[in-house]
């Protein structure tokens, strides 16, 4: 089998030649842009006598591609081979998110996986979650620290990661927690680890690995009776990135497998590196020895970017992908998308589509076309003024009319300057709007109520946890 493979395939030039004349050919049909945005991402994998396997970046790529460009794709093969040819797509391996790949409705992308994993030996008792028998293969070698956007948000989460990547296991910070919302990097920064201790050959055993994934092949390895093998392979590694934690919450038997495994790699000086979604200690149903050893390392926050860490982020981005769109319309983006960064690059893939779907130009109007379309539905946008009203007043335990009165006591302007600024961060009204919602105040007094709470959150560890605690408050309408 495995030498049919090998006659079968031919040379990369081979291939790569025959894709550069695809791209040739695609070129002169449609405008650069478009030709920019989906086709020069496209990297040719492999080939065969009649299969052409081609990389994309993301299943979206893919969709559209398929959608849109399937027939000038196989003029593109005939054209260059003189012959038709099955094209196969992949998504970068690493890229592939979890419900995705979970996901049944995606089996044309799960069938065609790169040949590489293809030969890969199957072997009949192979463990059937996405566990530790594929190793070395989680890392995205795109998240490296290099592209990641430093801001007062993250530049002490960012900080202690470099300072772990250059001296794993050396450091006090061990394990190292990160902790932060959905989608501000955390993933990101746990990977832009891996990659740099591995580029500077610091370790030699790295796992990468979602506590679900841990939890999944822990299972699995039990009904095939390798627990064994399973714990025998997380001790030996000499760096654990484990991403989401919080999943561990409730699963006692996955955690005691992971208690020991900590101990053990803690023992050794091995580095870890935990990441989470809230404060470890509120995480429920974790046990408490568990969080008693996270206090022994450090525990960093991610908080949401500001505007200027936004516009970075998104720049780079653009840069990245070799993507030439205005800045007025990546601020534009950056202003209207504050509290996730993932949703902030999707709204900017959206904008490229839409782009070369209408053939029109990427300005101001189509961006709040996506940004209308995007709102739909979108917990993070229906957050009302009323709803930080009332969770601020909670928590400082006053009431509306005292948060929109005249009152100058200190807990309650300390209220309602809270309120102002997350009714700046959290909806999309303007300045003076919010003036008034709070008893028709001035537009100045928000920003200085915004520009205290900021200051104070830079100073204070404690009073920014407060605050970050709010905003969850706020986010699930607790
Ligand atoms: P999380 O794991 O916290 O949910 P991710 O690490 O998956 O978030 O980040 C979501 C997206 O945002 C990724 O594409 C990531 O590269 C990008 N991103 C997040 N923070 C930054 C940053 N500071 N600089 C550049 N890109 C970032
Ligand atoms: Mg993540």
């Amino acid at each position: 089998m495995k030498n049919t493979i090998e006659e079968n395939q031919m040379n990369s030039t081979d291939y790569q030649a025959v894709w550069a004349e695809c791209l040739e050919y695609v070129k002169d049909k449609i405008p650069n842009h478009t030709y920019e945005t989906w086709f020069q991402p496209i990297k040719a994998a492999s080939m065969t006598k009649d299969d052409l396997f081609l990389q994309v970046p993301n299943k979206f790529f893919y969709d559209w591609i398929e959608s849109h460009y399937k027939e000038l794709m196989g003029q593109a093969i005939k054209s260059a081979t003189g012959d038709g040819m099955t094209i196969n797509y992949s998504v970068m391996l690493s890229d592939i998110p979890e419900e995705i790949k979970s996901d049944p409705s995606h089996t044309a992308l799960n069938q065609t996986i790169t040949p590489r994993i293809r030969e890969k030996p199957k072997t009949e008792d192979s463990l059937t979650g996405s566990g530790f028998l594929e190793r070395g293969t989680k890392i995205n070698i795109n998240y490296t620290f290099d592209n990641f956007i430093e801001g007062r948000n993250n530049q002490f989460a960012k900080a202690a990661a470099v300072a772990v990547a250059n001296s794993p296991g050396q450091t006090s910070f061990s394990p190292l927690v990160i902790y932060g919302s959905t989608g501000l990097g955390k993933t990101h920064l746990l990977q832009a680890i891996g990659n740099e201790a591995m580029t500077l050959g610091k370790t030699k055993r790295i796992a990468y690995v979602s506590s679900d994934t841990f939890t999944l092949d822990f299972i699995a390895a039990i009904q095939k009776n390798k627990s064994t093998d399973f714990s025998k392979y997380y001790r030996s590694v000499d760096m654990l990135l484990m991403d989401d934690i919080q999943f561990f919450q409730g699963k006692e038997s996955t955690q005691e497998q992971f208690f020991h495994i900590f101990n053990d790699l803690y023992q050794h000086h091995s580095q870890i590196v935990l990441t989470t979604d809230r404060p470890p200690m509120k995480l429920q149903g974790l046990q408490d020895r568990m969080l008693s050893r996270f206090q022994a390392g450090l525990t960093v926050d991610i908080q949401p970017p500001d505007l200027e860490t936004r516009i970075a982020i998104l720049q780079k981005k653009a840069e990245h992908d070799n993507l030439d769109i205005p800045y007025k319309v990546l601020e534009y983006l950056a202003t209207n998308i504050r509290s996730n960064i993932r949703e902030l690059e999707g709204a900017m893939i959206r904008l490229l589509a839409y782009s070369s779907l209408l053939q029109v130009d990427i300005d101001i109007s189509l961006t709040q076309k996506i940004l209308r379309e995007i709102g739909t539905g979108k917990p993070t946008l229906s957050i009302s003024i009323e709803d930080i009203q009332k969770q601020v007043g909670k928590v400082y335990d006053i009431n509306l009319d005292l948060m929109v009165g005249k009152s100058r006591k200190k807990e309650i302007a300390e209220a309602r300057m809270t309120a102002m600024y997350f009714a700046r961060e959290l909806t999309n009204l303007s300045l003076k709007n919010i003036g008034l919602y709070f008893g028709g105040r001035d537009h100045s007094t928000v920003v200085h109520a915004c520009k205290w709470v900021e200051s104070r959150t830079n100073k204070d560890e404690q009073y920014k946890r407060f605050i970050y605690n709010i905003r969850q408050k706020i986010e699930t309408k607790a």
